[in-house]
């Protein structure tokens, strides 16, 4: 059996349009101001993906998902997980775990962070954590310009 480690790293500023969705990990985030982006915008899901495809090494989402396509345009990014989960699972990797930071100076995500994980690993099929952490008030993120997404992924292949 080969083991095999992917991270993945996405950020979003935040959008200025006030009808647009924070959505992250699957999960819209109620009263909280949306991301800009040519999808969804869920940076968690993003992250996840390029763990994904690291792990792989299957290349990044961009590559599978050009963000000047307008089939993606306004995309939910739990399809474009979903897609590369079994982008990975035809390679012969099979999934063993995840864990997940998401760095938002706001909103607060606590309350969030269960329904984040249980959405991700029903889209995985395997144990994924999420954990949400503060910029402190440090660079763009600490500003509260957007938000920062990060995740480990582990694959195993018989
Ligand atoms: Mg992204």
């Amino acid at each position: 059996m080969t083991l095999r480690v992917g991270q993945g790293f996405d950020v979003h500023r935040f959008s200025d349009d006030p009808s647009r969705r924070l959505v992250l990990g699957g999960v819209v985030v109620e009263g909280a101001q949306g991301l800009a982006a040519h999808s969804d915008g869920d940076a968690l899901a993003h992250a996840l993906c390029d763990a994904l495809l690291g792990a792989a090494a299957l290349g990044d989402l961009g590559q599978h998902f050009p963000d000047n396509d307008p089939r993606y345009s306004g995309a939910d990014s739990t399809l474009l997980l979903a897609d590369v989960v079994a982008l990975v699972a035809g390679a012969g990797h099979k999934v063993v775990n995840a864990d997940c930071t998401v760095v938002a100076e706001r909103p607060r995500l606590s309350p969030f962070v269960r329904a984040m994980a249980e959405e991700l690993s029903r889209i995985l099929d395997a144990p994924v954590s999420v954990k949400a952490t503060r910029g402190e008030g440090l660079g763009a993120i600490g500003r509260a310009e957007g938000i920062a997404c990060l995740a480990v992924v582990l694959v195993e292949r018989e």
